[in-house]
């Protein structure tokens, strides 16, 4: 047997390990995000609401926010829905100084029968994790998310406009609130959620649209954060924005690397269709870390794979780069492209400007979209308004 002296070092180290696996767990023992402990303070009566046709993106709010504050020393307090309006927070609190703050954008559909339905929940849950994870900030049980965002939506209800192509947008936020400059990781954090009725993205039809594409400025790296919905990633973009506005561009091509690989286009997935073969291909970027994992992207691309013929179709997730497109685009084998996010669903590109000349992306003239566009916008709409029954529409 080893004398004392000898194993007092291991034993030291042993507790030592212990105090601190202890002290980094104990955040695990505090309160988890429990939404059977909601409260519910709703305001006497709403305010009035702009016509639907009159309602801009993000500009009107719901009448109540959903909010769940969470210390590093008790975990999660039971949710609170209240009110809307402003939050009262340390000027020195951690979210304005180092950008602890992270989102989701997800929406609540009214259905001809007047059910209201979330699309994907669950996925808007797991992505916040991963993203709040990235930031040191706290992570919750998706399901109870999922149960908070159906209580505040049920609330809400009635501010959904009944009508195709309108809904209620959902904001989740996680910011660090604890009140000190050191750069450290939050011990107080708030979740809540606010909401806004918001029109169809395109009112008369798809409208297509031109980007830019960026051989200069770059939104996400291998190794960075652009695949996480980080705050801190969006502000950097608008000055680009702005550049390219100028120049007559609706959006920037956001690239990466010498070799110029597509990434996203704007805040969207970018999808492109090529002819191969005799086939066509269906092609977006591969979840490298440089591209956001949209929603919308996952869904086109299970749907395209189940639905689209094999025998014509190849569904792929790879590299491509800006040169592809603009060759294969002077060789007539461009068939469409889009963009793909929860705000429009698809987006139909028309034109890509590349080092120094505009590269015109075909459109189906009658309908200003790819006939693939179109497809794959119907097939989520039906599914977010129930005019198809399918799984990943979840009933308030
Ligand atoms: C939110 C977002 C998307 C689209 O994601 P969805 O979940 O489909 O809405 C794509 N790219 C970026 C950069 C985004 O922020």
């Amino acid at each position: 047997m080893q004398s004392l002296s000898k194993r007092l070092p291991a034993l030291l180290r042993a507790q030592g390990l212990q105090k601190r696996s202890l002290s980094t767990t104990s955040a695990l023992f505090g309160a988890k995000l429990d939404a059977s402990k909601v409260t519910v303070s709703t305001i006497e009566s709403r305010k009035d609401y702009p016509s639907p046709e009159k309602l801009a993106f993000g500009k009107t709010f719901s009448d109540h926010m959903l909010l769940a504050e969470w210390t590093e020393k008790d975990g999660w307090k039971a949710p609170q829905i209240v009110p809307y309006g402003p939050l009262s927070l340390d000027p020195s609190a951690s979210v304005f100084h180092y950008a602890f703050e992270c989102f989701e954008g997800m929406k609540a559909f009214k259905t001809e029968d007047g059910s209201v339905r979330l699309f994907r929940p669950d996925m808007n849950g797991k992505r916040l994790n991963k993203s709040s994870a990235r930031l040191a900030l706290p992570t919750f049980d998706v399901e109870e998310f999922t149960k908070l965002i159906q209580k505040f939506v049920s609330l809400e209800k009635e501010v959904i406009p009944h009508r195709k192509g309108y809904s209620l947008y959902l904001r989740p936020t996680m910011i660090g609130t604890n009140a000190e400059l050191g750069v450290k990781h939050p011990s107080k954090a708030l979740l809540y959620v606010i909401a806004s009725p918001v029109g169809p993205y395109y009112a008369g039809g798809f409208k297509a649209v031109r980007l830019q594409a960026s051989t200069e400025a770059v939104r996400a790296w291998p190794g960075g954060v652009g695949d996480k919905k980080l705050g801190g990633n969006y502000a950097p973009t608008i000055l680009p924005q702005i550049e390219a506005a100028k120049q007559g561009y609706d959006q920037v091509l956001w690239l990466f690397g010498p070799e110029n690989y597509v990434t996203e286009a704007g805040t969207m997935n970018a999808f492109f269709v090529f002819k191969k073969d005799g086939k066509k291909e269906l092609v977006t970027a591969p979840l490298d870390g440089t591209i956001l994992e949209g929603v919308t992207r996952d869904s086109i691309l299970a749907l395209a794979r189940e639905r689209l013929n094999p025998d014509e179709w190849i569904v792929s997730e790879r590299l491509y780069t800006m040169d592809e497109v603009a060759e294969r685009a002077a060789k007539g084998e461009v068939v469409e492209a889009f963009g793909a996010g929860t705000a429009a669903i698809v987006s139909p590109i028309k034109e890509i400007g590349y080092k120094g000349k505009d590269i015109a992306i075909p459109l189906q003239a009658d309908k200003g979209a790819g006939e693939l566009t179109e497809t794959v916008a119907k097939w989520i709409s039906d599914i977010q308004y129930g005019v198809e029954k399918h799984p990943w529409s979840v009933e308030v």
